[in-house]
C-alpha cells in the first residue's frame, strides 16, 4: 500500500509513522491514508426537506464506539426516526459526539460497538419519512432494528465483501431531513488499498438467493417461477424485520416440491418443503411461502407458545406476502368464542389489533423469543395488561 503525502510525495505505508513528525499530516499509524478515495452512497429514503447533516470520521483515527436512535411518532405514525447520535473515539480513548436529524424524539437504549466490530453499512424501510434503521458489522452481526413497522419501500446500503474483508470503509453518514423526521441516510465511504468503495448495491434482494429441486413438472413450474419471484420480494422484508442480531438469518433457501405430504408446507433449519398436490389444487395459496420463510427467520433457540409462533408467521404473511391473496386472509371479526390459542389467522388478527395499540410489542415479544427471554408474563410488563385481558379489549373492538 502506498500513499502520496502533500510534502514528500509517495512513501511506502510502513514509513507512515514518520508522518506524525509532519504538521497537518493526516495519515493514521497503522497505515490508512487519508488519500484513499472518497465517495457517499445514495441515500436510503426519499430524501424530502431541506434540512442537511453529515457526520465524519477518520477511519484510521477514531473508531465508531456507540449508536444511539432518537424515535418517535411522526403525523399519525410511527415510531419512525428522528435521528442517530454517533460515538466516536480516538486512539487515546477520547470520546465525542455528533448528530443527523432533529432528533426531537425520544433515545433508544444506546448500541455499543466493540472494538473489533466496523460498521459496514445499514438497511431499514422507508415511505415518506424513514420509518426504521439497523446497523450492520464485519463480523455479520447487526444492531437491533429501531424505528417501527411501517414503510413501504425497503433500503440497504452495505459493502461489498465477504469473510471479513470489505472494499472500503465507513468514514461518515449524511442525511436529509424534515423538521421533526429523517427522510433519507447514507453512508460516507472510503475506498481501500487505492480502490474505491463497492457497495453491494441498493437492490434490497442482493446477496438472497433460491434454490428451487424437487418433483416440478410443466404444472408446477410456472407455480415455482411466481414462488420465486415472491422469495426475491417477501425474504429481504422479512430478514430486515425479523433477524435476530446475534444470529445472522440464512441468505440461501431451499425450496423443495415433494409429492404425498400431509401438509401444505414445512420449514427444517433453511430448507422449506412444498406439498406439490395441494399447490395443484390450490395454486394461488402463494402466500404460503411468506408463511414458512417467517419460521426461518424466526429461528427460536427454544420452544414458545404455538399459537404466538404461528400468530406472528400469518400476521408476516398478511404485512409481507403477496398484496393480493385470493383465498386466503385473515378474519375481519373476532367474538368471544375464540382465542388467540386458536392459533394462525386468529392470533395474527389479534397482533395486528395489539400493533395498533403497542406499535413495538410484536418486535419486542419476538425478540425476547430469539434471545429465550419469553414468558407470557411479557404482555403484561409490555403493554401494563395480561395477554387475556388484551384479548377480550380486542374482541370487544372487532366483534362490531
Ligand atoms: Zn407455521
Amino acid at each position: 500500500m502506498t500513499g502520496t503525502h502533500p510534502l514528500t510525495g509517495t512513501i511506502p505505508w510502513r514509513l507512515g509513522f514518520l508522518c506524525g513528525l509532519l504538521a497537518g499530516c493526516l495519515c493514521a499509524a497503522g497505515g490508512l491514508h487519508a488519500d484513499e478515495p472518497k465517495s457517499q452512497s445514495p441515500l436510503g429514503g426519499g430524501g424530502q426537506g431541506d434540512l442537511e447533516y453529515k457526520v465524519e470520521w477518520s477511519p484510521g483515527q477514531e473508531r465508531l464506539a456507540a449508536i444511539e436512535v432518537n424515535t418517535g411518532r411522526w403525523r399519525s405514525v410511527g415510531p419512525v426516526i428522528k435521528g442517530v447520535k454517533f460515538t466516536l473515539e480516538d486512539g487515546q480513548g477520547k470520546r465525542r459526539e455528533d448528530k443527523i436529524g432533529p432528533c426531537d424524539g425520544e433515545w433508544e437504549k444506546a448500541f455499543e460497538v466493540a472494538k473489533e466490530q466496523s460498521l459496514i453499512g445499514i438497511s431499514g424501510r422507508h415511505g415518506a419519512v424513514l420509518d426504521s434503521v439497523r446497523f450492520h458489522f464485519s463480523d455479520g452481526k447487526t444492531s437491533p432494528r429501531y424505528g417501527g413497522s411501517g414503510g413501504d419501500h425497503e433500503y440497504r446500503l452495505l459493502l461489498k465483501g465477504q469473510a471479513g474483508q470489505f472494499q472500503g470503509q465507513v468514514r461518515g453518514f449524511h442525511a436529509k431531513a424534515l423538521s421533526n423526521a429523517l427522510t433519507g441516510i447514507g453512508l460516507l465511504l472510503s475506498g481501500s488499498d487505492g480502490q474505491p468503495a463497492v457497495l453491494l448495491t441498493d437492490d434490497p434482494a442482493a446477496g438472497f438467493s433460491v434454490t428451487v429441486r424437487g418433483a416440478i413438472d410443466e404444472e408446477i413450474a410456472p407455480i415455482a417461477g411466481q414462488l420465486t419471484t415472491l422469495f426475491y420480494q417477501c425474504y429481504p422484508a422479512l430478514v430486515e424485520r425479523f433477524e435476530n442480531p446475534k444470529k445472522p438469518a440464512a441468505r440461501h433457501i431451499t425450496l423443495t416440491f415433494k409429492r404425498n405430504l400431509s401438509v401444505p408446507a414445512y420449514c427444517t433449519g433453511a430448507e422449506i418443503s412444498i406439498n406439490v398436490d395441494w399447490l395443484k389444487r390450490r395454486p394461488d395459496d402463494l402466500g404460503l411461502l411468506t408463511h414458512e420463510l417467517t419460521h426461518v427467520v424466526q429461528a427460536y433457540p427454544v420452544s414458545n407458545p404455538s399459537w404466538l409462533i404461528e400468530g406472528i408467521a400469518d400476521y408476516a404473511r398478511h404485512r409481507y406476502g403477496p398484496k393480493v391473496q385470493p383465498g386466503w386472509q385473515l378474519p375481519q371479526r373476532l367474538t368471544a368464542r375464540q382465542s388467540y390459542r386458536n392459533s394462525y389467522g386468529v392470533a395474527a388478527r389479534f397482533l395486528l389489533w395489539l400493533e395498533t395499540k403497542h406499535p413495538k410489542v410484536i418486535d419486542q415479544v419476538h425478540s425476547r423469543m430469539q434471545n429465550r427471554e419469553f414468558s407470557i408474563e411479557d404482555f403484561k410488563t409490555l403493554t401494563g395488561k395480561t395477554v387475556d385481558e388484551l384479548w377480550q379489549e380486542c374482541v370487544k373492538d372487532l366483534n362490531q
